[in-house]
């Protein structure tokens, strides 16, 4: 009897294991066309100053218009096509967009806030990365203060005296560097110390309890604390109601973003929040 259920579980598993090949050969082979017809799209999640209510920041946030099943989120396909490696064309894809709404934005003579343009490991590591960006910038009339590149806590501390490096040169360019996803992964402090990153970005986990659970609470202030002492900026994210905004802002982070301010906006929507919420009014 035992033996009957064991061997019908293999089988089973077998079984899901082939479906799943299966899924993840047909996602590589539509992500390979949706590089080749240019189905991916930006949309923009503001930051934002809590004391002023003023925008300060706009974070890109890759989405994927699928002919067939709609907009996908990037949680999705990110991971397939950093596994393949097709993330490095995305990822040029993505930040040569940026560029162009940022070079559009200044054009139509809207204040000026950096674009947040995502980085992913295999981006980090590309050699050439400086240059490459630099050269997508020149052709696409966008400068370097209108970019900010966030890379996470985890990519940066796999190899840190590499990322040091990479990260000195893109800010000696006059690109902005932010750590995303910070608390989740192992900082050495004295590494962070070293990261000539510009802002610090408390992760929504952390965010998220932040009224009931003494623990995350702590660390979210501690974080503040650190990255002030560090000369850093913090932002926090997943900001979604007004008690965590008022713990941040008790404790003295600099920006929120979160639903509380607004979802990832369409570039129409976005434009609007811009024309609105920044500048010095
Ligand atoms: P992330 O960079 O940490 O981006 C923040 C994510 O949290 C976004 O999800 C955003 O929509 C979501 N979020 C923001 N505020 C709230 C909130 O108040 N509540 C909740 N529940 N969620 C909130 P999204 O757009 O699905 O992106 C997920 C992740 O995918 C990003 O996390 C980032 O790691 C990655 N990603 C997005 N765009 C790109 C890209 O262009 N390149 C790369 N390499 N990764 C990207
Ligand atoms: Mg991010
Ligand atoms: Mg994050
Ligand atoms: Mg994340």
């Amino acid at each position: 009897h035992a033996k009957a259920a064991g061997r019908n579980t293999y089988q089973m598993f077998t079984k899901e294991m082939h479906t799943a090949a299966r899924q993840r050969l047909a996602i590589e082979n539509s992500l390979r066309s949706a590089i080749a017809n240019d189905e991916f799209v930006l949309h923009y999640q503001p930051q934002v100053e809590p004391v002023s209510g003023r925008l300060v920041g706009l974070e890109a946030l890759v989405r994927w218009q699928n002919p067939e099943d709609g907009l996908v989120f990037p949680d999705s396909f990110i991971p397939v096509a950093e596994e393949t490696g097709m993330i490095l064309e995305i990822g040029r894809q993505v930040f040569e967009k940026a560029c162009r709404q940022a070079a559009r934005w200044r054009e139509a003579g809207l204040p000026l806030v950096r674009i947040a343009v995502n980085l992913s490991a295999r981006q980090l590591r590309q050699p050439d990365l400086p240059d490459m960006l630099a050269a997508i910038m020149k052709e696409c009339g966008a400068d370097p203060e209108m970019i900010e590149l966030e890379v996470t806590e985890s990519m940066t501390m796999e190899r840190p005296v590499e990322s040091i490096r990479i990260l000195g040169a893109l800010k000696s360019m006059g690109i902005g560097l932010a750590i995303d996803d910070f608390g989740t992964g192992y900082s050495s402090l004295s590494y962070l110390k070293l990261f000539p990153v510009d802002k610090l970005k408390i992760d929504r986990s952390f965010v998220k309890d932040i009224e009931v659970d003494p623990d995350d609470a702590a660390i979210a202030s501690a974080t503040i604390a650190m990255a002030h002492t560090l000369g850093k900026k913090v932002v926090a994210e997943g900001v979604e109601t007004q008690t965590q905004l008022d713990f941040l802002v008790q404790h003295g982070c600099d920006i929120i973003q979160g639903y509380f301010y607004s979802k990832p906006l369409s570039a129409e929507d976005a434009e609007q929040y811009l024309v609105q919420r920044a500048g010095n009014g």
